[in-house]
């Protein structure tokens, strides 16, 4: 896995985040913990904020 070069940034609080992992049920993940406020940030939903959704054309007929 790479290195996330930039840091990451609380989006509530802009706080320093750490890499921590997490157990959910039965499946083992990273994700981002805010230390001030205990904001946790999944990685894959920061890359998904980062690409725009663009609305899909929808051909008509
Ligand atoms: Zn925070």
């Amino acid at each position: 896995m790479r290195r996330v070069s930039r840091p990451i940034r609380c989006p509530r609080c802009n706080g320093a985040m750490v890499y921590e992992r997490f157990q959910d049920m039965l499946d083992l993940f990273y994700a981002w913990r805010c230390l001030n406020c205990g904001e946790i940030v999944d990685p894959v939903v920061v890359m998904n904020r980062g690409q725009e959704k663009k609305p899909k054309k929808r051909a008509m007929g």
